[in-house]
């Protein structure tokens, strides 16, 4: 195993702790993909935004990643404790589509999203639907060594059979309560868990034969059978949201280490969650869409400014205005680094303060303040390009790029208003036209001619 200087927050540990990797060179990292049953809320997005700045600083340490990402297009039913009717079949009722259309659809919505917000594609992207013989064999593997039971509804995995189980979430206290709150039908405990639910009576369009008859993998057995065939038995790290750690991740760990008497990931790492006034952002409830942003005019990458200037592991509560500060602060940004000239060489001093932010479990916000103080600094004018471009390799804001202003209608319509006030010298109104205009993070300027052109807003 080989140490660099990163460290990390381990969720089984409960602590920061230096990062080992299995191989030299290769990291093998697992990510909890999403369900693609509607679009992507910027809740996920946060959090792939976070498994994003997880991979750049691995590569920024040295190593290459291999890092695979599922589709989940079947078996997550409503509730996460097993009850409830598949959300992709729930989701296609509900939209008059197959339940394969809009897995299809929503994936690529999904993918979309990740370029926009600059984040890099997982090197395997692997759909629980494309791996049924996979999932059937694990849970064969897990028959076979005494670990499943059957009800009238399908294969369950029996927790009570091991002796750890639960311990990412200290499960005694927090997974029992979530238990109780279910229907535990004839689960025979609480925590017990569907490794494969059969079709019955209930009319399904995504369902397969397997030895135990008609039906579909339960949730997590997924994300089981698709890490061990990518990734092998053991790999480096685990991730995914913090909703994870007392169900999902739990379950994948208790399966995992019934069948190869190990935990699958050396490390666990989860990214807390998005809010909007104070709730957590959900697919079913509060929900926000990163299309929403770009039709209000604020470019997907204001977004990914804004969530690294809150820790990963702190909740972000979303509002407008802090969305139109981080727009606002990466226009400046960008217009600070289109004035600045190329040739120059990357400060020591500023790289290993920026590695050393990155490498205590992704201070992002410390990297992210540390920009300004560079661009602040007396480096020399083309050092100083140079060096903000390192940063921009790891934090992904395109910081090179000439800003692309996306400009809503209701900014055009008050830059007219104002044009007409001013015709009517009615220079008060016009002022005040203007600090709305800036209000929505633009501004004017006026031309000797009389025409204004609409320019992002740099405050001041
Ligand atoms: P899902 O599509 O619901 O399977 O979720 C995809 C990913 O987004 C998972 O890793 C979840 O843990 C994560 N997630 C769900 N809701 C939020 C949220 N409000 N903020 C951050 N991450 C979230
Ligand atoms: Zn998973």
């Amino acid at each position: 195993m080989t140490e660099s200087n990163l460290k990390l927050f381990d969720t089984m540990e409960r602590k920061i702790t230096p990062f080992f990797a299995i191989n030299k060179k290769e990291v093998g990292l697992y990510a909890c993909g999403p369900t693609v049953y509607d679009y992507a809320h910027i809740g996920n997005l946060r959090t792939y935004i976070f498994v994003d700045t997880l991979k750049r600083t691995l590569t920024l340490n040295g190593y290459k990643v291999n890092h695979v990402m599922n589709i989940t297009d079947v078996g997550h039913l409503v509730s996460d404790a097993d009850s409830g009717e598949d959300k992709m079949e729930k989701g296609a009722r509900k939209q008059q589509k197959s339940a394969w259309e809009i897995a299809t659809f929503f994936e690529k919505a999904f993918l979309v999203d990740l370029q926009r917000l600059n984040i890099s594609k997982p090197s395997t992207l692997c759909r629980a639907t494309e791996h049924i013989d996979e999932q059937i064999q694990f849970i064969q593997a897990l028959e076979e060594k005494g670990f499943t039971y059957q009800t009238g509804d399908g294969i369950y995995f029996d927790t009570t059979k091991l002796t750890h189980y639960g311990a990412l979430a200290r499960l005694n206290q927090q997974g029992l309560e979530a238990g109780i709150r279910v229907a535990m039908a004839e689960k025979k405990s609480h925590t017990d868990f569907a490794l494969w639910k059969l079709s019955g009576n209930r009319e399904r369009q995504m369902e397969w034969k397997s030895p135990w008859g008609m039906g579909f993998p339960g949730w997590h057995i997924e994300c089981s059978a698709m890490a061990e065939k990518y990734l092998g038995e053991v790999f480096d790290i685990h991730v995914g949201g913090e909703d994870h750690i007392p169900v999902h991740h739990t379950n994948e760990i208790a399966q995992c280490q019934a069948k190869n008497g190990r935990i699958q990931a050396k490390y666990w790492l989860h990214g807390y969650f998005l809010q909007l006034n104070n709730e957590k952002v959900s697919k079913s409830g509060h929900s926000l869409r990163l299309d929403s942003l770009i039709q209000q005019g604020f470019e997907a990458l204001a977004y990914r400014y804004l969530t690294l200037t809150c820790h990963y592991r702190s909740h972000l509560n979303f509002t407008w205005e802090g969305l139109k500060a981080a727009q606002t602060a990466l226009h400046r940004l960008r217009n600070k680094v289109s004035e600045l000239p190329e040739g120059g060489s990357v400060n020591d001093r500023y790289k290993t303060e920026f590695i050393s932010y990155m490498n205590h479990d992704l201070n992002t916000p410390k990297a992210l303040a540390l920009i300004w103080k560079v661009i602040n600094s007396n480096l020399q004018p083309a050092n100083i390009k140079s060096t903000l471009m390192f940063f921009d390799s790891i934090l992904g804001l395109e910081l090179d790029k000439q800003a692309q202003l996306s400009i809503p209608d209701e900014v055009y319509q008050l830059v007219e208003l104002r044009q007409q006030l001013k015709s009517q010298q009615n220079y008060a109104q016009a002022d005040k036209t203007r600090l709305k205009i800036q209000r929505l993070g633009f501004d004017v300027n006026d031309s000797a001619d009389g025409t204004s052109t609409i320019i992002p807003y740099t405050g001041g």
